[in-house]
Order: structure tokens, then C-alpha cells, then sequence
């Protein structure tokens, strides 16, 4: 059978398959999608099963030892990334408000004129927009999500009451505790971001807001105890790390992901900065990696797979594409990034699924979005 937490949705080229303890999607063609088609017809699921399992995508007895992923998405032949109808992902707004001004906040453009404005009925809104938007994940965002416990509570039950996969995408600024029964009982996967485990390095991009917290306090410090918490919890956890010119380097990179391995985590994502909010403006410039950042977060994957490190590994590398990627504003409206820079509104709160889906095919990169969560960009297709 299906392992506790996975989602599957048919696609016209097999399945897709979204495992919440890895917070990872997986296409499946040929013999793998066959498991699922068999599977639903109450067969035996035949010998493929046994990868599916290691992947965490069944569960079978005696379970065969995990198997962690190193940029893997792709189960069977492709030939190029998988297209979809539909999107994969769509980003909440917990709410505008956030105790740090990281120097890349993508957001940010967003989050400033809704502050003074924000309001007890956003969360049921932002619910309502994203429960027409046909997305196996939602993602609770922000703003902090931590900042405002009982609007991501809402937020967490309604996205979880309309079918979706919940993730919590936090900075670990704030307290976890008053959201641990709602995470357990939602089965909610939960993203931290970190960029350095040297708080001092992490907390000169990851800067504080002194409107909202103490001198002294650390970004880095509280991510890390957050981090532990949630480990200590029992929740399924990812560490997140935006790639700049100021870890970009490998040997940086490899540090890092041999401290996090140190530290018990499982999961690792690392996103390649995008131009938007906060880092489109010019005196960011100078965050930006290099060209050739891609190529050198492939060979740390690959790297990472020879040495058989513990730890599951995925890639967004969409800086070029901004339109890839789909969020709710806190007053329930539906954004994409414009390639131009500035978020487009797509979709109103009233939008019908139908209405949602053209507007996802009209103005977001349907390529890049797929991209994004089956580690398109260190796939090796012609490009
Ligand atoms: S944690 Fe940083 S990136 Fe996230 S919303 Fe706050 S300022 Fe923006």
C-alpha cells in the first residue's frame, strides 16, 4: 500500500507521487506508474515495488532500508522534464508580518503595504483561494508563520480540510510549541531555512527587524533551536538554504550539508536566490551567484550520492524564470511573479478551480514550475 503521507495524482505520462516525510515529488512512468496502476486495482504490486519503498512511496513488509534521494525525481525513462495540466504547489500567506528583513526576501514587496492593514478573516480567504487552486502541496508562508500561531492554525486546518499536503516554511524565528498539536495532527512537513550553521554568517543575510525583536537575538540561533524541536517532536523537518554569492562555494556547501548530516537532518533543499522582491533591487546586486552556480550545486549532488551521504537532497534552480511559482497573498488573492519583476494578481478569492487552472496555464512558465520540484535544472536533458 501507499506510505502514510503520500499523495498520488495521474498525469498523462504515469503519476506523480509527493512523499510528506521527504517533502518531495517523484514522477513515475512505465513499470512504477504500472505499481500504482496495480496497486489501485488491488494487485500485487510486482518487483518494482521494492525502489518504490526505499524511495518512501510504499510501504511494504519487511521494508527495505530507506533509500535517500540526490536530485532524484525522475522513476523510469524520460526523455525530458514531465509536462502537467495542473500546478504541484501553491504558497500561503500566513500573514504579512515578519520579524526578520532577510536581504533576498521575495516576498517582501507583498508583506509591507498588508502589514498595517492585516486582518482577522485573511486566513479563511487565503484557505478559500487556495483550495480552488488544484495543488497536491500548499505551502504556509509568509511573513512568519510562527508570528501569528492561530492564523496558521486556521490556515493549517482549512488547507488540510481541502485535500492538501501542508507544509510549514518557516525561519524558526518564534515560538513552535502552541503549533505542535496541529502539525501532528495535520501530518505537516516542516521547512526551516538556514544558510549557514555559523549564526554569525546566517544572520548577515538572515538580518532582524529590530521593530520586532531584541538586539543580540540570532535568526541563526533560533532556526537551529526550532530545528531541534520539531525534530524532537517527531515531525517529519527539512532544512532549506538559499544559494548566494556568499555561500556558493562547494566547499562551503559541503560543510554545511556534513553539519546538518551532524545535526540528525534528513532533508535538505537548496534554492538558488531569485531575482524578486528584495533581491531584484540593485543594491542586492551583489548577492547573486555566479553562471556557473548550477553546475556546481550538480556536482555537489553528485559528490553527495558517491559518498553515500544520509541525506535526501533537491535543487530549485528557477532565478532565471520567476513565473514559476504560485503564492496567496493574505488578502486571498492569487500572485505569480512577473518576469518584468512586481507580482502579477492572477486570481481573486470568488475564482472558480476552472478559472484557477486557465490562469495557471496562462502566466505561469508551466516548464520552470515543474522544474522547481523534480529538480529540473540538475537534470542532465539537453537543454
Ligand atoms: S523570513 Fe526572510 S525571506 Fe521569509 S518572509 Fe521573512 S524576511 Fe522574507
Amino acid at each position: 500500500m501507499l506510505a502514510a503521507g503520500v499523495v498520488v495524482r495521474r498525469e498523462t505520462f504515469g503519476h506523480l507521487a509527493y512523499v510528506s516525510s521527504r517533502d518531495h515529488f517523484f514522477a513515475l512512468s512505465g513499470a512504477a506508474a504500472g505499481v500504482l496502476d496495480a496497486l489501485g486495482r488491488g494487485e500485487p504490486p510486482g518487483p518494482v515495488a521494492r525502489s518504490l519503498a526505499e524511495f518512501g512511496i510504499l510501504d511494504l513488509t519487511p521494508a527495505p532500508p530507506p533509500r535517500p534521494h540526490y536530485g532524484e525525481s525522475l522513476i523510469g525513462r524520460f526523455d525530458e522534464l514531465p509536462a502537467v495540466e495542473e500546478p504541484l504547489v501553491v504558497n500561503c500567506f500566513a500573514t504579512a508580518h515578519c520579524p526578520l528583513q532577510c536581504r533576498y526576501c521575495h516576498a517582501d514587496d507583498l508583506m509591507q503595504p498588508a502589514r498595517r492593514t492585516e486582518t482577522d478573516d485573511e486566513p479563511s480567504l487565503v484557505a478559500r483561494m487556495a483550495a480552488s487552486v488544484p495543488a497536491i502541496v500548499a505551502v504556509v508562508t509568509g511573513g512568519e508563520p510562527l508570528y501569528t500561531p492561530w492564523r496558521t492554525e486556521v490556515l493549517i486546518k482549512e488547507l488540510s480540510a481541502a485535500g492538501k499536503a501542508v507544509v510549514l516554511d518557516t525561519s524558526g524565528v518564534g515560538e513552535l510549541a502552541p503549533l505542535l498539536p496541529v502539525l501532528h495532527e495535520n501530518r505537516v512537513h516542516v521547512r526551516i531555512s538556514l544558510d549557514s550553521l555559523d549564526p554569525a554568517d546566517n544572520d548577515r543575510l538572515r538580518v532582524i527587524n529590530r521593530s520586532y525583536l531584541p538586539l543580540g537575538t540570532s535568526a541563526g540561533a533560533a532556526a537551529l533551536r526550532t530545528l531541534a524541536e520539531a525534530a524532537a517532536a517527531g515531525l517529519p523537518t527539512t532544512v532549506q538554504s538559499v544559494v548566494t554569492s556568499a555561500n556558493e562555494d562547494v566547499s562551503r556547501l559541503r560543510a554545511l550539508r556534513d553539519g546538518l548530516v551532524e545535526l540528525g537532518v534528513g532533508n535538505w533543499v537548496l534554492h538558488v536566490v531569485v531575482p524578486a522582491g528584495k533581491a531584484a533591487l540593485p543594491r542586492n546586486r551583489g548577492l547573486r551567484p555566479s553562471p556557473y552556480v548550477i553546475p556546481a550545486l550538480a556536482e555537489l549532488v553528485k559528490m553527495s550520492r558517491e559518498e553515500r551521504v544520509p541525506l535526501n537532497i533537491r535543487v530549485t534552480g528557477t532565478h532565471h524564470v520567476p513565473n514559476s511559482v504560485l503564492l496567496v497573498g493574505s488578502r486571498g488573492d492569487l500572485y505569480v511573479e512577473r518576469e518584468s519583476g512586481g507580482k502579477a494578481r492572477i486570481a481573486g478569492p470568488g475564482a472558480s478551480r476552472d478559472e484557477v487552472v486557465e490562469a495557471f496555464r496562462r502566466h505561469v512558465n508551466l516548464v520552470e514550475h515543474v522544474s522547481r520540484y523534480l529538480n529540473g535544472s540538475i537534470q542532465p536533458f539537453p537543454r
